[in-house]
């Protein structure tokens, strides 16, 4: 009887798991996990919801060194795969604009579902065992562990295929920290830079500390020395350390990446993205002529946040009480760049302990999209996180997790 042993209980590994039992049911399949249950991490998706798909699939909505792979992969277990797959557990689906999750709205369902599933299909779950290494033995593997917690070895684990999921190093308190790369650099795989992604970005000096707290619709470009990486639009989220919100998450990977190469990083917030800039210079000169006495905060207040006028007038060196009237071109231009290119020099991102996925991860190059096998290390299998992509917010982390996991479970199980 082949043995598979799964090293990871998180959403790829669970899914591997699930698929592989479902495909062979005398197989004899092991989850280790670390943690004290399977799927901790679930339960903090999407606020407590779990956002497990969307509707838009492709990888337009990934990053990645080899995104061929991740189109490879995509296309083989797609939105409709993940959705008929939740289904066929008992998990109903409900949309909203494409963001696919569970019906009930409690990731806490989707986590027992998976795990009932488990059970239900005599997967054996070890719960609270850290691997420490995985060796090479003949055509397997045999595999040190260690009661969480503990530093001494405790068992040794025979397997005739491994399937690695161990996550990345994005929240390490649900269980991921980081040792699945050194695993997998252990079996002959290499690594691109991993930096923290869909997180919160930290500002030097930062001009808007005094309006910490207000959220505000803006569009948040990033920029990497004068090159403009990525762009995005929504709430953003002052706070007193940077900024923060789905724009700011959307984009943080490139200021992180950045950052690791010691680039000079610098976000540019364009705080009426709705209206063109020589719209907003002709709105001004209007105003000029038309309240000519009142002040300047006053018509500023008509569209940003109380606590955001001072900061946005003291980045633009024009005093509080100045008059319309008093306005000339330079301090219209001024203004106008103000609320359009407001730019901030950003010194770090908020941390893996803050993120929720990691960029970068095991070389895409180095595993078979058609079965998720490593090409450096035969019967190793690898999926979810620990794999070089990053998908936006919006499902797709999960989407990834789900679609590696499968061809790893259903391969691992098959050839
Ligand atoms: C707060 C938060 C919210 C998120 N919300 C969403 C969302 O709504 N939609 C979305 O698509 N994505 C979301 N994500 C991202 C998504 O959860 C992850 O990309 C996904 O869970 C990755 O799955 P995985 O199985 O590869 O890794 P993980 O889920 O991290 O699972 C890895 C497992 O391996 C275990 N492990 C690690 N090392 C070892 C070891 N040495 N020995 C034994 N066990 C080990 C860990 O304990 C963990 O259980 C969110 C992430 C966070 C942190």
């Amino acid at each position: 009887m082949k043995k598979i042993v799964i090293i990871g209980g998180g959403a790829a590994g669970m899914m591997a798991a699930i698929t592989a039992a479902r495909e062979d049911k005398k197989a004899d399949i092991h989850i280790l996990e670390h943690k004290e249950l399977v799927g901790k991490k679930i339960l903090s998706t999407g606020n407590g919801r779990c956002n497990y798909t969307n509707e838009k699939m492709g990888i337009d909505f990934y990053y990645s060194e080899n995104l061929e792979v991740v189109r490879q992969v995509l296309g083989q277990f797609g939105t409709e795969d993940t959705l008929k797959f939740f289904r066929e557990l008992g998990i109903f689906s409900k949309s909203k604009n494409g963001y696919y999750y569970p019906r009930s709205e409690q990731a806490a369902v989707v986590r027992e579902l998976f795990a009932l599933h488990l059970e239900s299909l005599g997967v054996h779950v070890h719960a609270g065992l850290h691997v420490s290494s995985i060796k090479r033995e003949g055509a397997g593997f045999r595999i040190s562990v260690l009661e969480a917690g503990q530093t001494k070895k405790t068992a040794q684990i025979k397997a005739d295929k491994v399937i690695l999921c161990a996550g990345g190093k994005a929240a390490s308190v649900l269980g991921s920290d980081g040792s699945g790369y050194d695993l997998a650099k252990g079996l002959g795989h290499t690594i691109v830079p991993v930096v923290p992604a869909l997180v919160q970005l930290r500002v030097k000096a930062h001009p808007l500390k005094k309006a910490s707290g207000v959220r505000t619709d803006a569009a948040v470009h990033i920029y990497e020395n004068r090159k403009l990486m990525g762009s995005d639009t929504g709430e953003l989220q002052i706070t007193d350390y940077g900024i923060s919100g789905i724009p700011v998450f959307q984009v943080s990977r490139h200021a992180a990446k950045g950052l690791y190469y010691k680039r000079p990083v610098r976000a540019e917030i364009d705080f009426l993205p709705e209206l063109q800039k020589d719209v907003v210079t002709s709105m001004l000169r209007f105003w000029k002529k038309r309240h000519r006495q009142r002040q300047i905060p006053e018509l500023l207040l008509g569209a940003f946040n109380k606590k955001l006028v001072p900061c946005l007038l003291k980045y633009a060196g024009i005093p509080m009480h100045l008059k319309l009237g008093e306005l000339n071109e330079d301090t219209i231009e001024r203004l106008t760049c103000t609320c359009k290119n407001f730019s901030m020099n950003i010194e770090a991102a908020n941390g893996f302990e803050n993120a929720q996925v990691c960029a970068g991860g095991v070389r895409l190059k180095e595993i078979n999209p058609a079965t998720m096998e490593s090409l450096r290390c035969e019967n190793l299998y690898l999926a979810g996180e620990l794999l070089d992509a990053d998908g936006i917010c919006g499902g797709y982390n999960l989407q990834w997790a789900w679609a590696t996991g499968y061809l790893a479970g259903l391969h691992a199980v098959t050839d």
